[in-house]
């Protein structure tokens, strides 16, 4: 059996929310996908490890943001590297409430849409709810976040911004060294920077500041290592 073949499977990305009692929270899930058109019915699995799987077997309602391609690193970041159990992933974020008390997020999302679960199924370290559908809206047009291509601008392989090369560029770009997130796989390429916090492209790792931390998960530079 080659497991490999499961790597061909093409998913997008969301942030699948819910709630308990007055608490919210979040989480980045990729498996979010429509059962049936009438009526509306949608499936999510999450780990059962997860507080938004507790939330979700709580109150049996959950939420699902639709990530635009744009959305930055750091918003994957907050939801998919950080628990809800030692932080508040919605303090900074902007978010509005559906009609079952949901939250789902106003910026750098395409779409939203909520649900009531109908059905919930242990799948082992997962359960897969199923939800019918009670709310649901387009909050702009534009390209939905995959999965791949989300792996492409944590490897660096999509910059986020696009830089001109020069061949003069290019030719540092190769001198330069890429360092890999241990935590988390984020992979800093000095030829792109980090443009969302404010690292113009062309610098080296040695020269990003001390107190500069990996755009995805938050760790401090020490927990970087020369990719291989
Ligand atoms: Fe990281």
């Amino acid at each position: 059996m080659n497991t490999k073949a499961l790597h061909k499977i093409s998913y997008g990305l969301y942030i699948v929310t819910s709630k308990k009692g007055d608490k919210i929270n979040g989480q980045v899930a990729n498996t979010v996908f429509q059962i049936s058109g009438d009526p509306v019915t949608i499936a999510v699995s999450i780990n059962k490890q997860n507080l938004t799987n507790e939330f979700i077997r709580d109150s049996k309602v959950f939420g699902v943001s639709i990530l635009a391609q744009e959305a930055p690193l750091s918003l994957i970041g907050q939801f998919g590297f950080k628990t809800g159990r030692e932080v508040d992933k919605f303090a900074s974020i902007s978010y509005k409430t559906g009609n079952t008390g949901v939250p789902y997020l106003t910026d750098h999302i395409l779409a939203y849409l909520e649900a009531e679960v109908i059905q919930e199924v242990d799948a082992g370290t997962h359960h897969i709810f199923i939800g019918k559908v009670t709310g649901a809206e387009v909050l702009k047009e534009g390209i939905p976040m995959t999965y791949a291509y989300y792996h492409q601008i944590k490897r660096g392989s999509v910059p986020k911004t696009a830089p001109n090369y020069t061949p003069e560029q290019t030719e540092r770009k190769v001198i330069m060294e890429k360092y890999v997130c241990t935590i988390c796989g984020y992979v800093y390429d000095p030829a792109v920077g980090d443009p969302e916090n404010g690292i113009a492209p062309d610098t080296s790792f040695e020269r990003l500041p001390d107190d500069w931390v990996c755009p995805v998960c938050g760790a401090g530079k020490e927990e970087f290592e020369k990719e291989a």
